[in-house]
């Protein structure tokens, strides 16, 4: 089935491929269009998050000026206040809130003269945590070259638990969000805190710096409180982390909109969670790229950034997978019950 699928994948390329733009746009009539970026390529100070594919400076300023040369740029705003939109309309996200987004990716989006809407995590917010698998990361990269007392402290420990040094990698690399306190143990015995959050070099946003971008027209949504998987959390659990950081971001930045934004992939989210929240939230989003939702206030939007490919050939195979599911009433995303 997999195999079947990337099969039909690269012939839509190779078929997006040599149609015109216009043409797709003109049979797909999909209105709005909504794009999703994170951050920019070589800046994050994780080398193994650095490997994504994400887009330079001139690459996203190259990106935006295309959507805004075929589109009509709107908010998210007009979507949740059900705005009549403009043939071809067009909104920007962005997720996670890292530090990126202020320093490089707010000028160009100032620049091209286009605001977005930013999804952040209370929880890293002016740098007081960091994801639990930065965290495991920093120590996997640091695991090798530590000093001799922190040694002393790593092999005390794992003795008192069995393991070899072998599994306690191993553990690590598929470590749960559950298991994400072992994680702040080893830091402490690795001496490693001062590694953990670099001053002079943060990986997320501070609120001061939100504001800013809000004054200048920027919308800010939560994007739950510490982006867990949330294949890995309980019914009960998903809609706290939603709940809890809608509240936070809404307190925080005095804002008379609520929007969540789904860390990871929301196509696992059930009907049960989408009827928990429908009183505490006015908008949310996933990624499913083109597809509508069977919940008309959940926007599904394009992950311009993650293959490589220039915005005119991801949004030429989206339109392509687009016409294809709705020929087939396959275009509104349904989802399960829990
Ligand atoms: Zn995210």
């Amino acid at each position: 089935m997999k195999r079947f699928k990337r099969k039909i994948k690269s012939v839509l390329i190779s078929i997006s491929g040599i149609l015109p733009f216009s043409l797709l746009q003109r049979l797909a009539s999909k209105n709005p269009v909504i794009i999703n970026y994170h951050s920019i390529k070589g800046w994050d100070p994780d080398p193994i998050i650095n490997r994504n594919t994400y887009r330079s400076v001139k690459q996203l300023e190259d990106d935006l000026r295309f959507f805004k040369k075929h589109f009509s740029i709107v908010s998210i705003a007009d979507l949740h206040h059900k705005n009549k939109l403009a043939q071809n309309s067009l909104a920007f996200t962005i997720d996670d809130g890292l530090k990126s987004v202020y320093d490089l990716m707010y000028p160009v989006f100032n620049m091209v003269g286009i605001p977005a809407a930013i999804f952040i995590n209370p929880d890293f917010a002016d740098n007081k945590d960091i994801h639990f698998l930065r965290k495991r990361n920093l120590i996997l990269k640091s695991i090798n070259s530590i000093d001799e007392i922190a040694n002393t402290e790593l092999q005390g420990w794992l003795s008192k638990k069995e393991i070899s040094i072998k599994q306690l990698i191993s553990l690590l690399e598929q470590i749960s969000y559950e298991d994400r306190y072992i994680l702040d143990v080893l830091i402490l015995i690795l001496r490693l805190q001062n590694n953990l959050i670099n001053e002079n070099n943060p990986v997320y946003m501070t609120k001061a710096e939100l504001e800013i971008m809000l004054k200048d027209g920027f919308l800010i949504g939560a994007h739950s409180m510490d982006h867990p998987p949330f294949k890995e959390l309980t019914l009960s659990e998903q809609v706290k982390q939603i709940k809890d950081s809608i509240e936070w971001v809404i307190k925080q930045f005095q804002l008379p909109y609520r929007y969540f934004a789904f860390p990871s992939n929301d196509n696992i989210i059930s009907r049960e969670v989408f009827e928990s929240i429908k009183e505490e939230v006015d908008l949310t989003l996933g990624v499913q790229g083109l597809l509508s939702d069977e919940y008309t206030t959940h926007f599904h939007r394009i992950e311009v950034e993650s293959t490589g490919k220039s915005a005119s050939q991801v949004l030429k195979y989206e339109y392509c997978r687009y016409i294809i599911k709705k020929l087939v009433g396959k275009s509104i995303f349904k989802r399960a019950n829990d």
